[in-house]
C-alpha cells in the first residue's frame, strides 16, 4: 500500500492500514512529517507551520485513540475580537453570547436572539442525516447567503460584520456554513493540545513507524521522496513512480496530496473524463496567509490585551473598509495591508515550552493572495533578489501595527520569521498554499452537508487530506483526519471507483 503524502489525513490512514495488518509506505517530499501541521525551531523557539488548534475535538481524540489507546490532553483557546471600538469575547456558547452582545448593541436584542436561534436551527438540521432540505430550514439557508439573510436583519453595519464573518469582514459564506462555524468557535470551542501539534504527528508517526507497529515491518515513512506520478492502467492503479525515476508497485494508494497537486500534476488527465479534469481547474480555493512568528523578550512588551484573550481577531478602527487590497499591482502598499483583519494569536500563552524561559511566542496572520508572490518566484523554492527587502517591508508594518494591540512589540522581537504563500504551498505542500480547503464564498457552490470526496474515478486509488470533503464544518485537522479514516476504510473494503466529480465548483 502507498500513501502519497505525510500531512494528518495520509498518517491517519497509514496509521489505520498498519493497525489492519497491511504493508504501508508513506512517501513525502519535505524532510519532515506532519505536511502542514508541522513545527519547526528557530534559535531555541519552536514555531507552528499551519494550525494553532483545532475545533471538533470529538474527532481527534476518537481517531488517536484507536490508533494507540492513549487519551489526548486538551486545553480552550480564548478567542476575543477587538475592532471598531468594540472587545468582545466570542468563544462562549450562543446564550452567553447573545447577552454579550446584547450588552453592546441592545437596540438590536430581538435580532441577536433571532440570529442565534437561527443558527442553531440551521446546525440541528444539519447533523439529522433524515432531514430533507426542501422541506427544512435548510431549504430556505441554501436559498440565500448570508449577507443577503443579514442584510435584511442587522441595523448596524458592525454587528453584520461580527455577526456574518465571526470576524471583522462582510459575510461571504453560505448561511449553513456560517452556522457551522458559530457553532464550532462558540458551542465546541477551538483546542490546543497539550504538548502541541508536535506531539499530535509525533504519535501519528509512531503508530506507523514506531516500535509496536513496526515489529513485522508493517510501516515505513521516507521523507524527502517526491511522487511525480501515479501509474494507471486500464482505469486502475499500478502504483507510482518517485522523482529520481524508481517505480514502485501498489495495487491501492491514497493520495494526500490536495486534489490540484494530484490531478492536475501526478496523474495523466487522460485517465480522467474531461468533466473531472475541468473541474478541479476550476474549482476556487480559500486563500493563503502572509504569516509572522515572532519570538520575543517578555519583560520588553505589555501583554495586557491577552489577560482573557489566546487569540485577537483584530482591525484597525479608523481602517479604510471600502477598498480591497489590488494583489495584482506589482507591490501592495504595507498600509493597505496593516488595515486587513489580523488574527494575533499569544501562542506561548497555550504552551510555555514553545521558547526559552522569560519569552514569549507570538504569531500575526493576515489574507494573502498566492498569485501576488508567486511572480517572485522564478522557479520552485527560489526567489527573485528584491523578495527578501519586499517581505521585510510587509512584515514590519505589521509589526507597528501590532503594537496598538502590544506595547513595546517593535523593540522585544528576538527572532522573526516571515511565511507568505509561497511557504505554505512548497513547505506545506499544498497548492496556492489555501489555507481552508474550498473556496468559502457563497457564490462558488458551498454545500449544506459535507460530502466525503475519498473516492476517485480509478480503480484502487483514493483521496485523504483536508479537500477531501467537500468543506471543512469540522475544521481543518478533524477533517483531515476523518478524511483519512475514510480511505483507509475504502482501502480495506476494495471500494469502487465513482464516475462524478462532487468537489464544489463555480458555475
Ligand atoms: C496557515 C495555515 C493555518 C492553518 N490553521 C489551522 C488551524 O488553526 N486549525 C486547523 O484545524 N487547521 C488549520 N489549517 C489547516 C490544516 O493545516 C490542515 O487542514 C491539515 O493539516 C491538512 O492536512 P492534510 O492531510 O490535508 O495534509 P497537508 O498538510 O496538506 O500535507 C500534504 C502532504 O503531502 C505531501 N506531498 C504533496 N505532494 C507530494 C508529492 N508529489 N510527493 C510526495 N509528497 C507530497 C506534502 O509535502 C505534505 O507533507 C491551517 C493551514 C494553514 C496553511
Amino acid at each position: 500500500m502507498i500513501i502519497v503524502g505525510a500531512g494528518v489525513g495520509g498518517l491517519t490512514a497509514a496509521a489505520l492500514l498498519v493497525k489492519a495488518g497491511c504493508r504501508v509506505l508513506v512517501l513525502d517530499r519535505n524532510p519532515h512529517p506532519g505536511g502542514t501541521a508541522y513545527v519547526y525551531k528557530r534559535k531555541g523557539f519552536t514555531f507552528p507551520m499551519g494550525p494553532l488548534g483545532f475545533g471538533t475535538p470529538s474527532v481527534v481524540i476518537k481517531n488517536l485513540q484507536s490508533l494507540d489507546g492513549e487519551d489526548l490532553k486538551l486545553s480552550p483557546i480564548q478567542y476575543r475580537i477587538k475592532a471598531f471600538d468594540l472587545d468582545i469575547p466570542i468563544s462562549h456558547p450562543f446564550p452567553k453570547m447573545i447577552e454579550e452582545l446584547i450588552k453592546l448593541f441592545p437596540t438590536e436584542d430581538e435580532t441577536i436572539k433571532n440570529f442565534f436561534r437561527n443558527m442553531e436551527e440551521i446546525v440541528s438540521a444539519m447533523n439529522d442525516p433524515d432531514m430533507d432540505p426542501n422541506h427544512s430550514i435548510l431549504g430556505k439557508a441554501m436559498s440565500e447567503s448570508a449577507m443577503e439573510y443579514l442584510s435584511g436583519l442587522v441595523k448596524d453595519w458592525r454587528l453584520r460584520r461580527v455577526l456574518g464573518s465571526i470576524g471583522t469582514q462582510e459575510p461571504y459564506s453560505s448561511l449553513p456554513l456560517l452556522s457551522a462555524m458559530w457553532n464550532l468557535i462558540s458551542n465546541q470551542g477551538i483546542w490546543y493540545p497539550v504538548g502541541g501539534m508536535r506531539s499530535l504527528c509525533d504519535r501519528m508517526v509512531q503508530a506507523v513507524s514506531g516500535h509496536r507497529a513496526n515489529r513485522d515491518k508493517f510501516g515505513e515513512i521516507k521523507l524527502g521522496t517526491e511522487v511525480e506520478e501515479v501509474r494507471i492502467e486500464r482505469g486502475r492503479v499500478l502504483g507510482v513512480i518517485l522523482r529520481n525515476g524508481a517505480k514502485i508497485d501498489s495495487a491501492a494508494v491514497i493520495s494526500n496530496a490536495d486534489y490540484k497537486n494530484t490531478f492536475l500534476k501526478l496523474i495523466d488527465s487522460k485517465f480522467v473524463s474531461d468533466e473531472w479534469y475541468r473541474a478541479v481547474m476550476r474549482a476556487r480555493q480559500t486563500s493563503s496567509n502572509l504569516q509572522l512568528c515572532l519570538g520575543v523578550d517578555a519583560n520588553g512588551v505589555d501583554l495586557s490585551s491577552f489577560k482573557e484573550a489566546d487569540r485577537i481577531i483584530y482591525r484597525r478602527n479608523q481602517a479604510d473598509l471600502s477598498g480591497q487590497i489590488d494583489w495584482s499591482a506589482e507591490e501592495i502598499h504595507p498600509e493597505a495591508l496593516v488595515c486587513q483583519e489580523l488574527e494575533v494569536s499569544l501562542l506561548s500563552k497555550n504552551d510555555r515550552k514553545l521558547g526559552p524561559e522569560g519569552t514569549e511566542i507570538i504569531v500575526i496572520r493576515t489574507e494573502a493572495e498566492h498569485f501576488h508572490f508567486s511572480r517572485f518566484r522564478p522557479t520552485w523554492r527560489k526567489r527573485i533578489p528584491e523578495y527578501q527587502a519586499y517581505k521585510m517591508r510587509l512584515g514590519r508594518a505589521l509589526i507597528q501595527e501590532v503594537e496598538n494591540l502590544i506595547p513595546g512589540l517593535g523593540r522585544a522581537i528576538l527572532v522573526m520569521d516571515i511565511a507568505t504563500p509561497l511557504t505554505f504551498e512548497e513547505q506545506g505542500g499544498r497548492s496556492g498554499g489555501a489555507v481552508a480547503g474550498w473556496s468559502w464564498n457563497y457564490e462558488d457552490g458551498s454545500d449544506y452537508r459535507p460530502r466525503e470526496l475519498v473516492r476517485t474515478p480509478i480503480q484502487g486509488f483514493y483521496m485523504a487530506g483536508y479537500q477531501a470533503f467537500s468543506a471543512l464544518f469540522m475544521g481543518g485537522i478533524p477533517t483531515a483526519m476523518e478524511s483519512g479514516r475514510r480511505a483507509a476504510r475504502a482501502v480495506l473494503q476494495g471500494d469502487g471507483p465513482v464516475e462524478n466529480i462532487m468537489i464544489p465548483v463555480t458555475e
